[in-house]
Parts: C-alpha cells; structure tokens; sequence
C-alpha cells in the first residue's frame, strides 16, 4: 500500500521519520513522502526528513505547550499549506494517507485531527490516524488530552490505528530509550503492513493487496497491530505449527492496544520465503484469529520476503469496545475533572474547535 506519511507534533515526526527509515532501510519504497509538521522550531531541528513549521504568527516557533485547541485552530489556519506541501505525491498514487501524533501532548493531539479532517475533504484515499496513548504514569493533562484527542480522531479519520505506550516498552527502559523502542517497533509493524500489500515477487492469490489492508480498515474505529515472529523449518510441512504459534503470540502478547481481541475485522499476514510458508498454516491462523476476536471477517495472506524467519502480523479493525479503551477514557475523563477543578490549562483560549476535540 503506497503511503504518504505526515507526523504533527513531536512523537509524530519521530515515528514518521522512524517509518520513512525503516522502508528505505528494507528497499520497501511503500512510503511515497515523508513529512513533519510542528509549531515548535526545536523539535523539527532534529529530524532528517523534510519538516514545516506552522503558527508562527500565534506562538513564534515555540510549540503550544499543552494546549490541543489552540494547535487544531493553528491547523485549520494552515492545513491548506500542508497539503500544498505533499499534494504532488498524495496525487500521484497514494493510496492512503497516514497522520502520525502522540495524543497526550499539544501539537499531535489537536493538530492530527484536524489535519485529517481537512486532508478528507480534499482527497478520496483514506486517511488514516496513527496515534500513540500516553502510558499510565505519565500526568493528567497527557490524558485529557488524549482523551478528547482520541474521540474526535475516531470521528475525523476513517481508522485510529492505536499504539498504547505502555504496550512494547521494556521496564528497565529510561524515558527516552522506551519512545525509542517503541518507535522502532511501530516502524517495523507498520512498516511491514504498509509494505506488504505491495510485494511483487511471487504473485500469487495468497498475496495480500493494499484492498485488503483499506477492507480491514473500513468498519473505522479503532485498529490495532501486533507481530512474532519464529525460525522457519526449509520443508513448509514443518511450519503449519510455526505459523499457529506466532500468529498466537502476535495476538495473544503484541498487540498495540493489549488486551483488546473482540474486533470487526481482522487481517492475517505471514510474511516469509514463499517456499516456506504453508497454506495450511495460514489457514489454521486464520480461522483461530475468527475465532479469537469473534469476527467474520478476518482476511489471510502471505507477504513473499526473503527472510529465515516466518512472522505473523496481525492487524485487528473496530476494537474500540474493548475494556482497554473504556479504562483509558475513564482516567481521561476523571484527569479532565480533576484539572478543572484546579487551574484548566486550556481555559483563556477561544477556539472555533473547541467542540471539535469533545
Ligand atoms: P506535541 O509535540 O505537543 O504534539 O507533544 P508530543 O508529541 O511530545 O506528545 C506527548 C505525548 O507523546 C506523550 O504522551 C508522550 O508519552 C508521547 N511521546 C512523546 N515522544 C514520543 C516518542 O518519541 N515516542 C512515543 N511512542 N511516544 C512519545
């Protein structure tokens, strides 16, 4: 599936410049343009792929602080600019757009709604939010934010492909070491997706299609993604069980939003040599995860790659009723209620949008 990938705020220009490297790295060429958008100068210094500052009339180059209203106002100001900006290779045959943000911070977490509330207006791809959860420890106002952040990425974006911070991070990972590690398997996990419904190489009906991927997609919501992967035997007899207990991993330990398996829709990617890969066991993986998430729906195919790996993705849409999501928005909420009965941060700013985060 060829992506055009715009990150707004911090974490969302890291992932970007994250997912851009990991395709380049693996020769994928599934990322069609890469692009950082902040309001804050300092934070697009330290990236290699291109970068845009907007809002500089309003905060000069120095970020939002907190204030997710006032960045959706900032973005509704200079969408248009945005989209100037990647309009030549949205145009030429990208088949989705992706907005990358962390929830809980300013910039992402007003901005990326908005963002793909205007890119929808303008473009008939979707367009999808990939947007990371603040982890339980980080403060209140992480959580509001993205608490209102969340709900309106599910109404403006046609999925809300969600990372739970807490999710990949190893516990003896200092704060920057886990963004790092968690980046670098959202660059994997994604990248892969996004990668595999352009494999070439052992056309095939079993080959998964960029379709397949947007059908996945399509009951919007909430998706989430998990990965495992095993050595592979060289007779694809032997791998029936190899592909059953990764794509088990991949679901039961991995995925971005734990704990949340009852889906609408599901896809199975196992990606590996394709003279390793068992039809059987794609099959038996396939009808387990219907079983697993009680879906009708879930989709099976190979990714053809050379690798002495076989690996499972699996990719999981409309998870939003999960106990998972209701926790979250149970602690965003009472975050919330808790700021307002102290000093609300957000308060002083007039904002056309406030509804629009609500
Ligand atoms: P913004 O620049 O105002 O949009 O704010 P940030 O992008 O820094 O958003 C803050 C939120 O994103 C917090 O919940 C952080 O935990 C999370 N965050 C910040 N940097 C990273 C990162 O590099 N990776 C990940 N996964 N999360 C991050």
């Amino acid at each position: 599936m060829k992506v055009v990938l715009i990150g707004v705020g911090q974490a969302g220009g890291k992932i970007t410049q994250a997912l851009a490297e990991f395709d380049y790295d693996m020769g994928f060429e599934a990322v069609q343009g890469a692009l950082a958008v902040n309001t804050a100068q300092a934070d697009l210094r330290e990236l290699d792929i291109d970068t845009q500052l907007i809002g500089q009339d309003r905060v000069k180059g120095h970020g939002v602080g907190g204030d997710n209203e006032l960045a959706a106002q900032i973005m509704e100001e200079n969408a248009t600019e945005v989209m100037n900006e990647l309009d030549g290779r949205i145009s030429t045959g990208a088949e989705a757009i992706v907005v990358t943000a962390g929830l809980g911070g300013g910039t992402g977490s007003g901005g990326a709604p908005m963002l793909a509330r205007e890119l929808k207006r303008i473009y008939d791809v979707p367009v999808y939010v990939l947007g990371v959860l603040p982890g339980r420890d980080e403060g209140g106002i992480y959580q509001a934010n993205a608490g209102r952040s969340l709900k309106t990425c599910v109404r403006e974006a046609d999925s809300l492909l969600l990372v739970d911070n807490d999710a990949w991070k190893a516990s003896e990972d200092s704060l920057s070491a886990g963004f790092d590690r968690i980046n670098d398997a959202i660059a994997q996990r994604f990248g892969l997706l996004f990668a595999s419904g352009e494999a070439v190489d052992g056309v095939g009906e079993s080959v998964v299609d960029s379709s397949e991927i947007i059908n996945t997609l399509r009951s919007g919501g909430i998706a989430s993604i998990g990965y495992a992967s095993a050595p592979a035997a060289e007779d694809p007899g032997e791998n029936v069980n190899v592909i059953t207990s990764v794509t088990r991993n991949a679901l039961l330990t991995s995925m971005s939003l734990p704990d949340a398996i009852d889906a609408d829709s599901g896809l199975l990617v196992v990606a590996g040599r394709p003279d390793r890969i068992s039809r059987k066991g794609v099959e038996r993986a396939r009808k387990w995860l219907e079983e697993e998430t009680g879906s009708l729906e879930v989709r099976g195919g190979d990714f053809p790659i050379d690798s002495g790996k076989v690996a499972s993705l699996v990719l999981l849409g409309g998870v939003e009723r999960s106990n998972r999501v209701d926790e979250f928005m149970e602690r965003a909420t009472a975050a919330r209620e808790g700021m307002a009965e102290t000093t609300d941060p957000l308060e002083g700013f007039e904002s056309d949008d406030l509804d629009d985060l609500m």
